[in-house]
C-alpha cells in the first residue's frame, strides 16, 4: 500500500506514440478533480534528473487531445541504468514534492519506474508504445494510429506496384516486435510477412514464392518486412536479380510515429490516464494499467514485466494461407 498522495508527477519516456497527449491530459485533469496537485516532467527520466519540472493545470493540457507526439517530450536516458542515476531521479521527485509518479512509456520505462519506486515513490505505468509489445496488455497507446498510418501508406505503394507489375518490400517499425508488420500484412493482404519473432527468413523461398505467384497471374508481390529484420534495400536488389522482376524497397520510418491519434487511441489513452489516477488515489503503487479480456485493469509491475509477449500463431498462419 502507498502513502498519502498530494502531488502526482507525470512523464513520457522511450519512443513517442500518438495518444500520449490524450493520456497526459487525462492524468492532469483527473488528478485535479481528485484534489491533487500535478507536475509535468519534461523529457522523461533525463528531465526528471535535471529538474525540468513544471506545474500543470487544466489549461496546460487544453487543445492537445488531437495532437500526435507528446507535449512533455520524451527521451531515452542512459543514467537510469545506473544506481546513481536512479537515486538522482528519486531525489528529484522528493525535492519537487512528487509523491506519486505516472510513467507513460514502454517496458523499459516501467523497469526504470520500478527502480524509482524502491525509494518510496508511488508509481503507476501506462503502456505507451507503438510496438504493442507489453505482455500484460492487449492495447498500448499509439499502436492503432501507427498501424493505420502504415496501412494507408502501404495501400498507396500497392497501387503503383500493381500498375508496374512490381515486387515491393515495405519496411515497417518494430525492432523486436512484429505486431505492426503482422497487422499490416493482414490488413494490406501482403504476399509475405517477415517478423523478428519468426526469423526463418529464407531468400530462396521468397524468390520461389514470387515466381510462383507471378505464374498464377498476380500483378504485384507485397512483402512486409519488420525493422528488426531490416536490410530491405539489399534484399530488393537480390530479389530483382534472382527473379528478373523490378523490385523496390520502401522504408516507412518515423512517419509511423506521428500524426493525429485515431479515435481508439484517444479514448483508450484517456481511459488509462484516468484509471492510473484512480488507482493512485486508492493507495495502489507499482502497478501497470492494462486492457485485457475486454476491460481496463491493472497488474503488479513484476507480473507485467515477467512474461514474454508472443505473436499470434493463428494470425501468422492465416496470413500465409491467404497469400495464394
Ligand atoms: P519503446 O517501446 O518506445 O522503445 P521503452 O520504454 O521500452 O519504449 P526503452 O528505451 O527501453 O524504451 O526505455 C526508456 C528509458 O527507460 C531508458 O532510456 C531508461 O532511461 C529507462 N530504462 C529502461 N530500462 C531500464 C532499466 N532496466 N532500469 C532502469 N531504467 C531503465
Amino acid at each position: 500500500m502507498a502513502g498519502k498522495v498530494s502531488t502526482i508527477g507525470v512523464l513520457t519516456s522511450g519512443g513517442d506514440a500518438p495518444g500520449m497527449n490524450a493520456a497526459i491530459r487525462a492524468v492532469v485533469r483527473s488528478a485535479i478533480v481528485h484534489g491533487k496537485k500535478v507536475k509535468g516532467i519534461k523529457k522523461g527520466y533525463s528531465g526528471l534528473m535535471a529538474g525540468e519540472i513544471v506545474d500543470m493545470n487544466a489549461k496546460s493540457v487544453s487543445d492537445i487531445i488531437q495532437r500526435g507526439g507528446t507535449i512533455l517530450q520524451t527521451a531515452r536516458c542512459e543514467e537510469m541504468y545506473t544506481a546513481e542515476g536512479v537515486e538522482q531521479a528519486a531525489k528529484s521527485c522528493k525535492e519537487n514534492d512528487i509523491d506519486a509518479l505516472v510513467v507513460i512509456g514502454g517496458d523499459g520505462s516501467f523497469r526504470g519506474m520500478k527502480e524509482i519506486s524502491s525509494y518510496g515513490i508511488n508509481t503507476v505505468g501506462i503502456p505507451g508504445t507503438i510496438d504493442l509489445d507489453i505482455s500484460c496488455t492487449e492495447y498500448t497507446i499509439g499502436f492503432d494510429t501507427a498501424v493505420n498510418t502504415a496501412m494507408e501508406a502501404i495501400d498507396k505503394v500497392r497501387d503503383t506496384s500493381t500498375s508496374h507489375e512490381r515486387c515491393s518490400i515495405i519496411e515497417v517499425m518494430g525492432r523486436h516486435a512484429g505486431y505492426i508488420a503482422l497487422w499490416c500484412g493482414l490488413a494490406n493482404g501482403a504476399e509475405d510477412i517477415l517478423l523478428p519473432e519468426k526469423y526463418d527468413y529464407d531468400e530462396q523461398k521468397l524468390v520461389d514464392h514470387i515466381i510462383e505467384n507471378r505464374k498464377r497471374g498476380k500483378k504485384h508481390h507485397i512483402i512486409i518486412n519488420a525493422e528488426g529484420i531490416g536490410r530491405s534495400i539489399g534484399m530488393a536488389q537480390r530479389i530483382e536479380a534472382a527473379t528478373g522482376l523490378e523490385t523496390r524497397a520502401t522504408i516507412l520510418g518515423h512517419m509511423q510515429r506521428g500524426g493525429n491519434p485515431t479515435c481508439k487511441d484517444r479514448v483508450y489513452a484517456t481511459t488509462m490516464g484516468c484509471y492510473a489516477v484512480d488507482i493512485i488515489c486508492q493507495g495502489k503503487t507499482n502497478r501497470v494499467v492494462a486492457y485485457k479480456d475486454g476491460d481496463f485493469t491493472d497488474f503488479d509491475i513484476e507480473e507485467a514485466l515477467g512474461q514474454k509477449k508472443e505473436i499470434s500463431e493463428y494470425q501468422y498462419r492465416i496470413s500465409k494461407e491467404l497469400s495464394i
